[in-house]
């Protein structure tokens, strides 16, 4: 079987056709996958686009103001978010790659290794305190710090999940649950193991070793766990001896489904708004700032963590429900998405952005302009695929991998 998209435009995204099919084995790759990067960039209907991953999740301030900048000088001013946390520019012009690498480089957005840029996929808990950030940290130091970790796709992902339970349902190939005792357990290929706090992103390494040598041993070329083939022995607990951390296999242990965080304020004084579409204007992304940090969720968001009390928190909220984001959690428009369609997308029938909105008793709606489906949210929603300019086949999918 051929790799599964014909158009890089949103390799990297989960879509419907890899839904539900588990540990299947009857996906062979003939060869690497053709992610874009920041410095590998795809050539797209509407110009050169960049996706920049963010390991933590987490932008300082000068971080905005660089991205904001790019997306005026290189780009067409807008900032696209995807499924996994990243940031896109798109509509880069010709010959603008060394400089948008120079100021990604210059605001410490790069790995020091180049050949490690497409490998920093991971989402985390955006309301996780310091300790499990931290291992994010520390997890995207390991993994770059490794040769043989740029072996792994640009789709493989980890997830960093505080516990709540939002990012582990992201069907990430490895992710890392904080326990409320202080430990970790690491979930790989339908197992789990329990690791000290300290060795958590050890484990995680370690784990995503262990599919390495599995899917080397299973010849596929698989790019993710779930396409290495049934039966394929994923001996975690070899490469976890070998990290030398100590691990006790955990049996039945499930991974939690929690919400994201809703738009509006948090408990602990954060703040959460949603990008409508994913998309923000570079004005916008500034509207972000003032903030200790910025960051981006894995469901085209954005978190303001631990503003100054309740007060400060309803401030901000006014401020950026004034500059166009999605703050309350019965906004309509929280429960609609959108792939890129035209013109950016040369396979796209209609012009999706433009057409979509949100529809009574449709929500949540995902609005795609061919049968791909990037970008389409987890769990159940309406589906409408364009079948030709402004015209839409709506199902309703109830289950992962399955309509009616
Ligand atoms: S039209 Fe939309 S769903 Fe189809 S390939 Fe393009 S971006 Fe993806």
């Amino acid at each position: 079987m051929p790799p599964s998209s014909p158009n890089p435009q949103d390799r990297g995204e989960a879509h419907i056709r890899d839904l539900g099919r588990g540990r299947a084995g009857d996906v062979v790759r003939d060869r690497g996958d053709a992610c874009p990067g920041a410095l590998r960039l795809h050539r797209a209907d509407d110009g050169a686009l960049a996706r920049l991953r963010l390991p933590t999740g987490v932008l300082t301030p000068h971080q905005v103001e660089v991205l904001a900048e790019a997306a005026d000088r290189l780009g067409d001013g807008h900032l696209s978010l995807t499924s996994r946390g990243n940031v896109e520019l798109r509509g880069l012009g010709e010959g603008c790659g060394l400089g948008l690498a120079e100021a990604l480089r210059g605001a410490g957005l790069l790995p020091a290794s180049e050949r490690h840029e497409r490998v920093r996929n991971m989402v985390v808990s955006p309301l996780a305190g310091a300790d499990v950030t931290d291992w994010a940290y520390r997890l995207d130091e390991l993994l770059c710090a490794e040769d043989w970790t740029t072996e792994l796709s640009g789709r493989f992902l980890f997830a960093v999940d505080d516990g709540r339970g939002d990012v582990a349902a992201l069907g990430a190939d490895v992710t890392l649950l904080a326990e409320a005792a202080g430990t970790a357990l690491v979930h790989v290929a339908g197992a789990a193991y329990r690791v000290s706090a300290a060795d958590a992103p050890r484990a995680a390494l370690a784990a995503a070793e262990a599919f390495l040598a599995a899917a080397r041993a299973a010849g596929t070329g698989a790019w993710r766990v779930r396409e290495l083939p049934a039966g394929q022995d994923v001996d975690v607990t070899a490469h976890l001896r070998r990290a030398a951390v100590a691990a006790e296999p955990v049996a039945g242990a499930e991974l939690p489904a929690g919400a994201p965080p809703a738009p509006g304020a948090t408990g602990d004084g954060s703040v959460c708004v949603l990008a409508r579409l994913g998309r923000v204007t570079s004005a916008q992304f500034r509207a972000l700032l003032p903030a200790r940090e910025v960051r981006v969720t894995p469901w085209r968001g954005f978190v303001l963590p631990r503003l100054a009390g309740p007060a400060a928190a309803r401030e901000r909220l006014r401020a950026l429900d004034a500059a166009g984001f999605i703050t309350r959690a019965d906004s309509p428009w929280a429960g609609v998405s959108a792939c890129t369609g035209r013109p950016g997308c040369a396979k796209s029938l209609s012009d999706v952005r433009a057409d979509a909105r949100p529809r009574e008793g449709e929500l949540p709606v995902h609005w795609s302009g061919c049968a791909r489906r990037c970008g389409h949210p987890q769990g159940a929603w309406t589906d409408r695929v364009a079948t030709g300019e402004g015209t839409y086949q709506v199902t309703v999918v109830t289950v992962q991998g399955s309509t009616k």
